[in-house]
């Protein structure tokens, strides 16, 4: 058995699972990765702007490929609050996000996901393992292998592979982490988000005169407000290629309370005169859902890490959106990179103990996963606190229409208009305290 195992068994070929995989094949690793959908990407869903640079590590130059698997870069961000009339938008559009390597890119999963395996299976080609390394497509793991307290292979129907180490990318839905032991508890509803998109067709032309989009340049666009229809929550919208990426993140607990379906809350959205001009004219051509974790570190498994097993991406609950980005594919991807660098060192220096795997939490504690999450905690409250997801937006749309509206009337003072659509919608205690606790959590 020992002859025959694998150095590392990656579980899920999503971000994570690739990531590590591409850096297991760079390094000259035996690996086995193993996927339940028909090809890396077919179970995945993503709104999906791929955040930061690490892919440009992963892939050097992938820029320069006339069928990269990205759609756009974004140059363009936009913050919406909404009223049920009007957003509130913070708009930035820069030329210094124009160069590689991008700081976002839009992605499609099915599409990226089986590119990325495409450029992974191109690494081990190029590795002393080329006939021994595998991407198996369309197998399920049905249970990680234990013996005496450690993990140390994979069960697939009747078969088992062995490992020194499992690296378990499931994603979200992390029933092996639980089998191994490193979630126990039952993970809250309210820790949990499920979200749903649609992806809207347009002839490209159009969509590239409609959002000012040059070459492969794209626009992301974040709601927040009555986009979710009282459910707490938020919207997006992204520019692909020749489609539109429209959907929402909403709240799994409220929606329970509120009794509200998803389908009917992302039609109310797409009402939004914002947003129904945005999309007028697109065909809706998929239509998909998919539980996402909310940011709430309460949700983390106990410990990323055990006795033969590292834990990485979503599975880890690794996932931050406070407010500025959902990121939880660059979190996907920098943690399996970090999870099989602590693979090689282990093999390098021939020690697979627990202690030396410890390593890879002391990686992601340094890394900005662990302290992006750790610092800003209270901007993930902060994003889902009632205030913010209602009086917020409609201040803010209240103040814009008197202060953009010229009536033939004495203009107010700013100062005042603010002062009044404060009044309206909360008070100037509650606005004061509220703004405190917001100003210091970002
Ligand atoms: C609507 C929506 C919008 C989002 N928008 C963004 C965004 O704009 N930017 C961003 O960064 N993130 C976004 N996210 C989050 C992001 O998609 C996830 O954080 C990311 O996909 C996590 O990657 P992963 O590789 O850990 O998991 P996944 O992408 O879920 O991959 C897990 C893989 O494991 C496979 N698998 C699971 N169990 C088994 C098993 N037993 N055997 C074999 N294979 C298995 C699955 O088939 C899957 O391919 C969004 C999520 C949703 C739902």
């Amino acid at each position: 058995m020992e002859e025959e195992a694998f150095d590392a068994i990656v579980i899920g070929g999503g971000v994570a699972g690739l990531s590590a995989a591409m850096t297991l094949a760079r390094a000259n690793m035996k690996f086995l990765l193993v996927e339940r959908g028909e090809f890396a990407g077919a179970k995945n869903v993503s709104g999906g702007v791929l955040w930061g640079s690490d892919l440009a590590k992963l892939v050097p130059q992938y820029w320069e490929e006339e069928d990269g698997g990205w759609e756009r870069f974004v140059n363009h961000r936009r913050l919406s609050l909404m009223d049920e009339q009007s957003a509130f938008t913070l708009d930035f559009k820069s030329s210094h996000w124009n160069q590689p390597p991008y700081t976002g890119v839009v992605v499609l999963r099915a599409r990226f996901d089986n590119w990325l395996a495409g450029k992974v299976q191109e690494a081990i080609d190029a590795s002393d393992f080329a006939e021994e390394s595998f991407i198996a497509t369309d197998i399920k793991v049905d249970q990680v292998l234990m013996e005496g307290g450690r993990a140390v292979g994979i069960k697939t129907g009747d078969e088992e592979f062995y490992a020194k180490v499992v690296i378990i990318a499931e994603g979200v839905n992390n029933l092996l982490t639980r089998q191994v032991g490193l979630q126990t508890e039952y993970v809250p509803a309210d820790h949990m988000l499920t979200g749903i998109k649609e992806i809207i067709r347009f002839d490209q032309q159009r969509l590239e005169d409609r959002f000012q989009l040059r070459g492969r340049s794209g626009m992301s666009n974040e709601f927040v407000g009555w986009a979710t229809d009282g459910v707490e929550g938020g919207g997006f919208l992204y520019t692909n290629k020749d489609t539109l990426s429209v959907g929402l993140v909403l709240s799994i607990a409220d929606l329970r309370a509120q009794k509200k379906s998803p389908h009917d809350i992302l039609s109310h959205f797409k009402t939004h005169p914002v947003v129904a001009d945005a999309i007028e004219g697109g065909e809706v051509v998929e239509y998909s859902a998919h539980v996402v974790s909310s940011g709430d570190k309460r949700a983390m498994p106990r410990e990323v890490y055990a006795d033969g097993v590292l834990i990485i991406g979503e599975a880890a609950n690794l996932l931050l959106n406070a407010g500025k980005a959902i990121q939880g594919m660059d979190y996907a991807m920098r943690s399996g990179i970090l999870a099989a660098e602590t693979v090689v060192e282990a093999k390098e220096a021939g020690d697979f103990s627990v202690g030396k795997l410890a390593d890879y939490r002391k990686k992601l504690d340094a890394s900005y996963i662990m302290k992006d999450i750790n610092g800003f905690q209270d901007a993930v409250h902060v994003l889902h606190d009632p205030i913010m997801q209602h009086k917020v937006p409609n201040i803010l749309c209240d103040f814009g229409r008197s202060f953009f509206s010229i009536d033939n009337q004495p203009t107010a003072k700013s100062k005042d208009m603010i002062l009044d659509a404060v009044r309206r919608h909360s008070s100037l205690w509650e606005m004061a305290k509220f703004g405190f606790k917001a100003g210091r959590s970002l």
